[in-house]
C-alpha cells in the first residue's frame, strides 16, 4: 500500500488544467501504479474521491468511493469508481446547493451542482463508460472533475458560506444533514 502526500490549496499543481491519458496506455504499469496509489491515498484520508493532481500527477484521472464515511456520513454508498478522461454534461438545468469539503482544502462551503449529469469516461481497464448519474453521487463526480481543470471549492462557494469543519459541526451540520437527507430520499442517490 502506498499512501502519497495530498497537496493543499496554494500548491500550484492544484491549479493546473490536467492533461488526458492516452486510452491505449491505461493498462500499462505506470498508470495502474498511480491509480492504485490514488485509491490507497483516498482510503487512508477517508475521502470520498481524489483527483490525480491532488497527489501531484497532472493527468485526468479521478477515483471515487463512498462506504461508511466519517467525513460525509449522509452520502449514500458509491462503489469504487476509477474515471480516466472523464467528461460530464448536465441533462437538465436543475441544481442543488451542497455543503462540500475537500482533502486539499481545510474548509467546507456551499457549492451549486447539477442534479442530473451524463458522464463519459474510461475505467481502469480502458473500457468506455457512458452513464447517467444523479444527486449527491453526481455532485461528487462534478467536484472531482473540477480538480482536473484546476478548480477548487473555494472558487465555487460563496465566500460567506466557508467554514472550518469544527464550526460547521457546531453551527451548520444538523440543518444541512436534514436538508440533504430529504434531497437524497427524493432523488434516490
Ligand atoms: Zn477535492
Amino acid at each position: 500500500m502506498t499512501v502519497r502526500p495530498i497537496l493543499s490549496i496554494g500548491n500550484p499543481l492544484l491549479r493546473v488544467r490536467s492533461e488526458k491519458v492516452d486510452p491505449e496506455d491505461i493498462k500499462g504499469r505506470k498508470w495502474q501504479r498511480i491509480i492504485k496509489d490514488m485509491i490507497d491515498t483516498m482510503r487512508d484520508a477517508e475521502g470520498a474521491g481524489l483527483a490525480a493532481n491532488q497527489i501531484g500527477v497532472t493527468r485526468r484521472i479521478v477515483v471515487v468511493e463512498v462506504k461508511k464515511n466519517r467525513r460525509y456520513p449522509y452520502k449514500p454508498p458509491i462503489p469504487l469508481t476509477v474515471m480516466i478522461n472523464p467528461r460530464f454534461e448536465p441533462i437538465y438545468q436543475d441544481t442543488v446547493m451542497i455543503n462540500e469539503g475537500c482533502l486539499s482544502v481545510p474548509l467546507r462551503g456551499e457549492v451549486e451542482r447539477f442534479v442530473n449529469i451524463r458522464m463519459r469516461y474510461f475505467d481502469e481497464d480502458g473500457n468506455k463508460h457512458r452513464e447517467v448519474v444523479r444527486g449527491l453521487k453526481a455532485a461528487t463526480f462534478q467536484h472531482e472533475c473540477d480538480h482536473l481543470d484546476g478548480v477548487l471549492i473555494t472558487d465555487r462557494a460563496k465566500a460567506s458560506t466557508l467554514t472550518t469543519w469544527d464550526e460547521f459541526a457546531a453551527h451548520g451540520r444538523k440543518e444541512f444533514i436534514e436538508r440533504i437527507t430529504a434531497f437524497v430520499d427524493e432523488i434516490g442517490s
